[in-house]
């Protein structure tokens, strides 16, 4: 491996900054450098070295106080708050191996907010326990291969009552984590007649444990070209017992909100520190690498690179911590900001981690570096949690609705 790939991408404190955020960002940031961009080779799945390293990285890191930014204290998290959160994402999102070993990992921590926030006690001794103690891990069952996941209302699979307990039928796909999860959240549908012409109680989250008869991982649906470990799924009259929905009857779509809503606040500022790791691993090739008579760093193209990549990071990076600050105000038109940055912060990752495969060649697709990774990664994220399109549609009908209100777009927020 070149000796650029050990350079680290380097922070300084932000003045405007609470001084406990600038120590968490330098906290994380110390624990990147040195524990995980080194060791990045053997913290890969299939090396021997992973499930000890990962260890010895996580004591370090619970040590530093820096173990589950997402959770509230009482549940063994940081208890940070919204805007610390973002900020230190930007800086763990360094290495794509960081994340767990932070004690993030998806969806179990998506199920463990929800858990937190909708879980009963019983529920939350039963399944939210062991999985912040890492015993078990769990998945997010809403996708459907027979309807669009970009229209939530569309799904099909059925929870009818039967007495005290649900009974489930239908098919999932793309439920991430399946395979070794020892429960699914199951988004169904629960709808029933509201006696007066329409429908009540529409979706409904249910807990089921993946020992359930009827519950079958049909496969893993292979996912750019490769294995994975997102699995389609029957459930053949599953029963499971009332107790296991997650809040009332009908409240599904809102916990689903409460899940990703916000949180891609987060998933935007961990793609601006995967942007500033590749923007890093560019810049050091483009000194280093010498073609045609001359270092990378002295054709103009290579300087465009490094130029649009600059300003895509920082505009990327500005509409984030601004939709964090308008969410941790309570102020402004959150949702319209959500989607916006939704659309364009992968879309300025797949464009900065494009240009610096194409600085690195061969070895840009290779697996010497992280940038094939995070270019799938970047893509992927243009579909996962709605599609730009849906997004789109969402700004564009915020929009014109504060026109036919009888109002003008207010450009403070
Ligand atoms: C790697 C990966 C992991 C995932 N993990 C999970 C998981 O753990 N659990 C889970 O439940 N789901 C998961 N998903 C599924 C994901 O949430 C869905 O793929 C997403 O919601 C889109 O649904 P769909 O694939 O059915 O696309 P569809 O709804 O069929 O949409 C297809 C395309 O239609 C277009 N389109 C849609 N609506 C409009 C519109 N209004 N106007 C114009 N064009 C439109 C868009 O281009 C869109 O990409 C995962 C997906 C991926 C790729």
């Amino acid at each position: 491996m070149s000796s650029i790939m050990e350079g680290t991408p380097t922070i300084s404190p932000i003045p405007t900054l609470d001084p406990e955020i600038n120590e968490i960002r330098e906290t994380t940031a110390n624990i990147v450098t040195r524990y995980i961009i080194p060791n990045e080779e053997r913290l890969d799945h299939r090396h021997p070295d992973r499930p000890r390293l990962a260890y010895e990285i996580q004591e370090n890191v619970k040590k530093a106080g820096l173990w589950a930014p997402h959770l509230p204290k009482e549940y063994g998290g940081m208890g940070i708050g919204f805007m610390k959160h973002a900020y230190m994402n930007e800086v763990l999102a360094w290495s794509p191996y960081s994340s767990p070993l932070f004690g993030v990992v998806a969806p179990d921590s998506g199920n463990q907010t929800i858990l937190v926030k909708y879980g009963t006690e019983e529920q939350k001794k039963t399944w939210l326990e062991p999985l912040i103690r890492g015993e078990i891990r769990s998945c997010f069952s809403m996708t459907e291969p027979d309807a669009p996941g970009s229209n939530p209302y569309a799904i099909q699979t059925r929870a009818v009552r039967d007495g005290d307990e649900w009974v489930i039928n239908g098919r999932k796909w793309f439920t991430s984590g399946a395979k070794g999860a020892a429960f699914a959240i199951v988004m169904c549908r629960t709808e029933e007649d509201d006696g007066a012409g329409g429908v009540r109680n529409k979706m409904t989250q249910i807990i089921v444990p993946t020992d359930t008869p009827g519950f079958k991982i049909e496969r893993s649906v292979p996912v750019w070209g490769r294995d994975s470990n997102h699995c389609e799924i029957t459930y053949d009259n599953v029963r499971v017992p009332v107790t296991n929905q997650l809040g009332r009857t009908g409240t599904g779509h809102q916990a689903a909100q409460d899940r990703l809503g916000a949180g891609r606040v987060f998933h935007c500022m961990n793609s601006v520190g995967q942007m500033w790791r590749a923007f890093d691993l560019m810049v050091r090739r483009s000194i280093d690498r010498e073609v045609h008579g001359g270092k990378l760093e002295t054709k103009q193209f290579i300087q465009g690179f490094i130029a649009d990549s600059y300003i895509d990071i920082m505009a990327a990076r500005l509409m984030t911590i601004h939709t964090a600050e308008i969410i941790d105000s309570g102020t402004g038109d959150v949702r319209t900001n959500i989607s916006a940055i939704k659309i364009f912060v992968p879309a300025a990752m797949e464009r900065v981690v494009d240009r610096a495969i194409q600085v690195y060649g061969a070895m840009g697709v290779s697996g010497d570096t992280p940038l094939s990774g995070m270019y799938t990664g970047a893509r992927t994220l243009r579909i996962a949690d709605g599609p730009d399109e849906v997004h789109r549609v969402l700004i564009a009908k915020n929009v014109l609705k504060r026109y036919h209100d009888g109002m003008a777009w207010d450009f403070g927020v």
